[in-house]
Parts: C-alpha cells; structure tokens; sequence
C-alpha cells in the first residue's frame, strides 16, 4: 500500500540525476522547478526542461509508483470522480452529465475518417477513467469490442459496466500481456502525461505492438511547452511530462508511428462553456471541410498509425 499523505521520500531528488532528455537524448536540460506535494511519489521531485525539443519532465518517478498511486491516490487526491459523478447506471443514462463527453466525441470523429474497419473492431482506451469514449465508441462504430487500460478501482466499476475487458496493474507488462489482441484503434487521451518519463520510450513501443498494422492511434495531451508558455508550470502533481508539439513528434516519430495529420491545437476541454456551446457548432461547420477547429491551443492531438 503507498501512504498517500506521507512526508517520506521514496527517492531523494537529490540522489537522482537524469543524464540526457527522455525524449531526444539531449544533454541541454536545466532544472525547471519542484513539485509541492505531501506524496510520498511526488515529494522531493524536481521538473527538468530540455532545450533543444522543449520536453519538459519530472524526474525520478518510477512507473511502478506511478501506478500504484493511480491504484490509491487518484481518486482521493486529485479527482474525486467517486464522488463528483453518477453511479455507472445514471452515468451512462443522462449524457449531459458525463465526464468530458465532448472531448470523447471529437475523438471519434477524427478516427471514424481514418479507420479501415467501421465493425468489430477492437478498441483499447488506455487511461479510460469512467469509459466515457468506449461508451460513444458504441455509437460511433457497429458493435466494437472493448478494451480499457484502468487502475482506478472507481472507474474500473463503471468500465466493467459497459462490459469492457478491464486490463490493470503494472503498466508495461499488463499491456505487453494483450499483445496477442491486435487493436484497430488505440485510444490515449489525457494519459501520456501521466507515464513516467523513464518508462515512455518502453511504453511508445508497446502501443506500436498492439496497433494493427492499419490500426489508428489517437493521443491528446495538454500543451505544456514550458521553454514557451513558463506560466503554465505547475507544482501540484500529477503530471510527469509536459509536452511541446516537437517533443510528442519526435518521440512517435523515433518508433516509426506516422502522423497521419500535422499535430494539432485543441481547445482544452476544461472550459466548460466553449466545449459545450461552441464546440458543438465548429465540429458540424468544419468536420465535413476536414478543418478542425483550432482556438487557444492548451491540448496537442495527434493522430497516428504504422503505415503512410
Ligand atoms: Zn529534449
């Protein structure tokens, strides 16, 4: 069990030094800032930034950690889901009162276009938290077979629900497990930043792994380039890698993962009034011109598959 609110360190910062940038193996990186945290996975750490692919990372925290809070903190510490939304029945019955639905939808949206496979297909959401984009993946696509990567026991209730095959514990290996189940489309949202930057590389190699190869990968982040926006530097945990558009390019690029768009600037979904009244009309008026709408660029979306 990891004590949430523990003053103890689990590793000193301090006996901890990365030597290059996770992402482009740089050595032109400087101490950014330090997390204020009273958890013992975040206690102590610093945030480096690297300024040659503007990748921005907390330092030594292990995924283990990482996945064992998710397991036990999240939810008590961060999120609160367990006690901000409906039980699994109502949750799924009243929309409007869904976690984020509208990011979910966009999503679908975008992958529809690029997925071979409109039927059975096999759909992973890693990070799928209370399975609002497996719910509409059931509108959107004919009878998709559905899979979530979970730790959080509360979500893991509302993923069982929609009948989702739950995959959870150590990161790397739970999904490495899967491998004989090849996805058409990989679902990523909100979670990349959430990995430890010391297991991402493995991580970026494992969805490449599971991706058939006409499989769409679908990832959102927000947009954290620190070397350009230093405001948008936080203490409060739990992000563990902040991204520039270059730094996600790279990092896909380096495990033969093809855009098959530029990455592009997403409104984040935490305004709520602008995701449900505007969004709604810029999905209808530039879907169909194959022109997303692009306003305050505070997430990166990246649609990705094996092939050009
Ligand atoms: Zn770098």
């Amino acid at each position: 069990m990891i004590n949430c609110k523990t003053n103890l360190p689990i590793i000193s910062a301090e006996g901890f030094k990365d030597k290059v940038c996770p992402i482009c193996s740089s050595a032109n990186f400087q101490v950014s800032h330090k997390y204020i945290s009273e958890n013992a996975v975040f206690f102590d750490k610093y945030v480096y930034t690297c300024y040659d692919c503007s990748f921005s990372w907390g330092s030594g925290i292990e995924q283990e950690k990482l996945d064992r809070f998710y397991e036990e903190c999240f939810d008590k510490e961060v999120y609160k889901r367990s006690e901000l939304y409906l039980s699994p029945e109502k949750y799924f019955s009243e929309p409007d009162k869904q976690n984020k639905s509208m990011r979910s939808r966009q999503h679908l949206e975008w992958v529809k276009k690029y997925c071979p496979k409109k039927s059975h297909i096999n759909v992973l959401d890693i990070g799928a938290g209370l399975g609002t984009t497996l719910y509409y993946a059931t509108q959107y696509f004919d009878k998709p077979i559905l899979y979530a990567y979970e730790n959080d026991t509360n979500g893991i209730k509302y993923l069982e629900y929609l009948g989702a095959k739950v995959i959870s514990g150590d990161l790397i290996k739970s999904l490495k497990s899967t491998k004989k189940n090849k996805f058409d489309l990989i679902v990523c949202s909100h979670f990349l930043e959430h990995v430890s930057p010391h297991s991402v590389k493995e991580f970026v190699a494992v969805l490449r792994e599971l991706l058939h190869d006409d499989g769409i990968l679908i990832v959102e982040v927000p947009h954290d380039d620190l070397v350009k926006f230093p405001e948008r530097k936080t203490e409060a945990p739990p992000h563990v890698m902040f991204f520039s558009i270059n730094s996600l390019q790279v990092l896909f690029d380096n495990y033969k993962l093809h855009l098959l768009l530029p990455i592009r600037k997403e409104l984040n979904a935490r305004y709520g009034f602008l995701k449900k009244i505007i969004s709604p009309l810029f999905i209808k008026i530039f879907s169909f011109r194959n022109v997303h709408p692009v306003r305050r660029g505070r997430c990166l979306l990246m649609i990705a598959g094996k092939k050009l």
